[in-house]
């Protein structure tokens, strides 16, 4: 499949390049001021108890700095972090591997936690909750159950799906934050202090420009400042432009509300349905897309800028939709209008 550049999974190129770009402290780690805020009272509570960190749990849309806040909770903490996803798990014994191996105090990350398998997550209940696990070596009559004490270590899970993740496991996390979209002015923060490690300079109004353009992601916006840099790049300028900026952008065609195409192609969908509720699973069949990625991917920054409603008989578009495709808003029995 083709890869849009608002897309908000990472490119494989990107992946060494972010971590050059990640904020390693605290104070460079812009906006989400609210889940720092509290965070910070709990690490310090916990340095000043010499204690491990309670669990964390951060659910959001990919991009948002689920993993850049895990790096700086260690950092701050002055704990090692082993950084690891779910499908990388796939037997009990393949966490009981990494449990055993952890130092008192260190910090597990786990990406995707959603997707671990019950046999796993089962492996996982006792080690967060008691720091210990039961593991049955051999097989039929013979087989034994031996116990291991695991030290006081910090589990951060991260998750696009909360919805998805069991009770009992969610259960298990001391605290749970769910990560915002960020506003132009904290992005354009973002896209500055990046330039600046890019060692590119970058005119505020620039900055604030790809930040209205970059769907309250930070990967986004990352994204489109290195495109942008190409095109200030080739056309041999030492600024980065507001005028370069938006002529990259335009020619990349990416939209003045940061919608991409596949948004687009929903909001018209919806609004093409004259107001009626449209079903998840319709939506995903008439866009080629699965399911999780329409709801995880796709929506989320629809519906926190007001251009969907998710009602209990499905998905409706909403007046704003109406008026950035030009259409008129149809009035329908109990119109929402
Ligand atoms: P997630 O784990 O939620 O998918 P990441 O933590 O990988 O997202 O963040 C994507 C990129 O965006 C990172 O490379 C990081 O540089 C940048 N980033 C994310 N959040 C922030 C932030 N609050 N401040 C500065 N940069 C950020």
């Amino acid at each position: 499949m083709e890869q849009r550049i608002v897309e908000i999974e990472k490119f494989e190129a990107e992946v060494s390049d972010e971590a050059t770009l990640r904020p390693t402290l605290w104070d460079e780690y812009i906006g989400q001021e609210q889940i720092k805020k509290n965070l910070g009272v709990f690490i310090q509570a916990s340095k000043k108890r010499n204690e491990a960190l309670d669990h964390v749990l951060f659910f959001g849309p990919p991009g948002l700095g689920k993993t850049t806040l895990a790096l700086i909770i260690a950092n701050e903490m002055n704990a090692n972090i082993k950084v690891t996803a779910a499908p990388m798990i796939e037997k009990s014994g393949d966490l009981a591997a990494i449990l055993t191996n952890l130092e008192e105090g260190d910090i597990l990350f786990i990406d995707e936690i959603h997707r671990l398998s019950p046999a796993v997550e089962e492996i996982l209940y006792s080690s967060m909750e008691d720091f210990r696990i039961d593991i049955i070596i051999g097989s039929g009559p013979a087989a034994q159950t031996v116990k291991i004490d695991l030290p006081r270590f910090t589990l951060i899970g991260a998750t696009t799906r909360a919805g998805m993740l069991s009770n009992p496991l969610r259960d298990r996390f001391g605290m749970n934050f769910r990560m915002q979209f960020y506003s132009p002015n904290e992005l354009a923060l973002i896209i500055s202090q990046a330039a600046e490690k890019l060692e590119r300079e970058i005119e505020n109004e620039a900055s604030l420009e790809i930040a209205r353009r970059s769907r309250g992601t930070p990967r986004i916006a990352l994204r489109l400042l290195r495109r942008v840099r190409d095109f200030s790049d080739v056309a041999d300028e030492g600024v980065i432009t507001l005028e370069r900026t938006r002529y990259a952008l335009d020619e990349l065609g990416i939209n003045t509300l940061g919608f991409d195409e596949m948004d687009l192609r929903l909001l018209r969908l919806l609004a093409n349905n004259k107001g009626k509720p449209m079903g998840l699973s319709t939506i995903a069949a008439a866009l080629s897309e699965d399911e999780g990625t329409v709801e995880d991917v796709i929506e989320p920054y629809l519906l926190a800028n007001g251009y969907l409603e998710r009602t209990a008989k499905g998905r409706c578009a909403t007046w704003k939709t109406y008026e950035i495709l030009g259409m008129e808003v149809p009035q329908t029995e109990g119109s929402l209008f």
